[in-house]
């Protein structure tokens, strides 16, 4: 068994330094919310396997060979003759406003079912890491994220599920609705702080504030809810009572894109490390830092032995 199963949907990715235009300069690259933690998990030394499915195309080709290349297990991922890989466009249309292009519906990934994914949950797992992305690409995937965590959660592994809500694929309404019998099976919350009334809003009694919908969310069986609050940092609310709040590191901000999976990839190599709490935040504001202060959704994040990096004084050059 592997230390962390993902899958979903990950994307050939154009990214442009200014608006689109032909003969524009632009960087090359593959990203998915999944795909983004399986490679930060695997470059901190855990195995993580990603089992989503891509186009028979070259864009599938090189999602498949970027992931094994960065260790990520794709022995249960699928190719699909019958439909292409997805693709996103990214202009950084003005200094720091980035507007996102998808080519995503009806995508290869899209495909997914609960059958497709059966071979890489027979394989085992301590962690199953899911995201709201997922659920919100159809029926087939949704059915297969809620397979997945069930059978997790009787197999006793820990589910994971960053929220991750993204307004183009649904609204906050649907996607409550649609994550609602997921929870029982959530050992591990992850979710955005503005997020968290889009997992507490299908409750029969919503409840307003932070505090309020961490309590709801602790009552309803999970084990943890982890808060990302951006440049802030995070905290964790256990569900014996115990709480902490971490800090983010402060670092020259040059892409956010990515943050939030970085964070998840830090918070799971420190579960799977047996880490104590505040410490877990730590590891999972760091590889957010990371993220942040580098270029790409994940080329920049950190091997183990690089975990330290950011503590070294701005304008460093290590010889
Ligand atoms: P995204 O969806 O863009 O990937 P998100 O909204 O899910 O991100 P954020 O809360 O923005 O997640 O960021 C995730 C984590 O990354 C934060 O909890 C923090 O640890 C780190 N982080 C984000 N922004 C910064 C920053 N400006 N400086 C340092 N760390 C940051």
């Amino acid at each position: 068994p592997v230390d962390v199963l993902t899958f979903g949907e990950t994307m050939l990715t154009v990214q442009l330094p200014g608006p689109l235009a032909v003969g524009a300069d632009a960087r090359t690259t593959v990203a998915g919310a999944e795909s983004n933690v399986a490679i930060g998990l695997a470059r901190l030394g855990h195995r993580a396997a990603w089992a989503g499915l891509v186009g028979d195309d070259e864009p599938g080709r090189l999602i498949l060979r970027t992931l094994r290349g960065e260790n990520v297990g794709t022995a249960r991922a699928g190719v699909r003759p019958e439909a292409p890989t997805g693709g996103m466009l990214r202009e950084r249309r003005v200094a720091d406003l980035v507007r996102v292009h998808y080519w995503r519906s009806h995508s290869a990934a899209s495909l997914l079912t609960p059958a497709a994914l059966a071979p890489a949950l027979d394989d085992g797992a301590r962690v199953l890491h899911l995201t709201g992305i997922t659920c919100a690409l159809g029926p087939g995937p949704l059915e297969a994220a809620h397979e997945a965590a069930a059978h997790a959660h009787a197999h006793g592994w820990t589910v994971a599920l960053d929220v991750n809500h993204r307004q183009r694929l649904w609204t906050a309404e649907d996607a409550g609705k649609a994550l609602l019998p997921l929870l029982e099976h959530v050992t591990v919350l992850i979710a955005s702080d503005d997020e968290l009334p889009v997992v507490t809003h299908a409750f029969a009694e919503r409840p307003e504030g932070e505090e309020r919908a961490v309590a709801a969310l602790l009552d309803a069986g999970m084990r943890e809810v982890v808060v990302k609050r951006g440049e802030e940092g995070a905290a964790l609310h256990n569900r014996n009572g115990s709480r902490h709040t971490v800090p983010a590191l402060r670092v020259p901000v040059r892409d956010t894109v990515g943050a939030g999976d970085a964070f998840c990839a830090g918070y799971l190599s420190g579960l799977l490390d047996g880490l104590p709490p505040a410490a877990r935040l730590t590891r999972a504001n760091t590889l957010g830092a990371f993220a942040v202060a580098s270029d790409g959704d994940w080329e920049g994040l950190p091997r183990r032995d690089e975990l330290e990096l950011l503590a070294a004084a701005p304008g460093t050059t290590i010889r």
